[in-house]
């Protein structure tokens, strides 16, 4: 099987990391589980091995028949050649997993994100750097938009570091698991105006969260929800964040 870079296909071939993979998923105690890019079912077998439901998002149509063949006699198994980011979540609630191609991962997290009532609990590999950048805190360099986003709706655990040589083709960088765990009670924040937000903040990260967000706050404002004008954006908590959004929703 040729591995087409276009979709981020790197394979797991590591079967001592797999297997600690599927301990931190603990396939045993889920309800339904969705994969994301079962790819040629690395991850897939092990999970199938559960009797949970399983259900596998898969985007390259060349996979679509080895993975049908492979789970034929699995009826909990179900296959579908879909686009993830189109991923729709009815039901649940799901345990959500997959070694993510790296190239959608960012977007992807978010489409998810906005679906956490109907996620139990997520695990995935993502690119090191990624999850170090959704993990940090505020005052690192690292923490951004990526990291308020998905720290609004979940608690990020970093786990598992994985090297390039656990895959075939072998990436360029290193690997890192992530297990995200929904918040059980999430400020009530309108999404499109904390995404809003957000990318307006981070817009210019050198500067202060006065000029990056004069055009819809006065420094009364955000004195008001005590935000001095002249921090940096990577500086606020997601709490303040939260606020910020709140204050625009309900003026726009
Ligand atoms: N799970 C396999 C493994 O660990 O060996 C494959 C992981 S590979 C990094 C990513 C997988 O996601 C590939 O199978 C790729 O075809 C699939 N993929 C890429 N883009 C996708 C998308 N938009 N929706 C669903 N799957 C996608």
């Amino acid at each position: 099987m040729r591995a087409k870079k276009s979709l981020g296909q790197n394979f797991l071939r590591d079967e001592s990391i797999i297997a600690q993979i599927i301990q931190l998923i603990r396939p045993q105690q889920a309800q339904h589980m969705i994969e994301i890019g079962p790819g040629t079912g690395a991850l897939t077998d092990h999970l199938a091995m559960a009797n949970v439901p399983l259900t596998l998002i898969e985007f390259d149509a060349d996979l679509i028949g080895p993975l049908t063949q492979r789970f034929n006699d699995k009826p909990h198994v179900s296959i579908y050649h879909q686009d993830a980011l189109q991923l729709q979540l009815d039901k649940g609630p799901y345990v959500v997993v997959g070694n993510l191609p790296y190239n959608i991962s960012s977007p992807l997290l978010v489409h998810l994100m906005k679906q956490s009532s109907r996620i139990d609990r997520a695990v995935f590999m993502l690119q090191k750097e990624l999850v170090q950048r959704i993990c940090s805190s505020p005052g690192v360099k690292a923490f951004g938009r990526l990291s308020v986003m998905l720290q609004h709706r979940f608690d990020c655990f970093e786990s598992l570091t994985v090297p390039p040589e656990a895959f075939q083709p072998i990436p360029k960088v290193d690997s890192q698991l992530i297990e995200l765990i929904p918040k059980p009670k999430p400020t009530d924040v309108d999404l499109a105006s904390l995404e809003f937000i957000v990318k307006q903040a981070f817009a210019q990260r050198r500067k202060t969260i006065r000029n990056n967000l004069k055009k819809w706050f006065s420094d009364d404002t955000l004195i008001s929800l005590d935000i001095d004008p002249q921090q940096r954006p990577e500086t606020l908590t997601v709490h303040q964040y939260e606020q910020l959004a709140l204050d625009y929703h309900a003026h726009h």
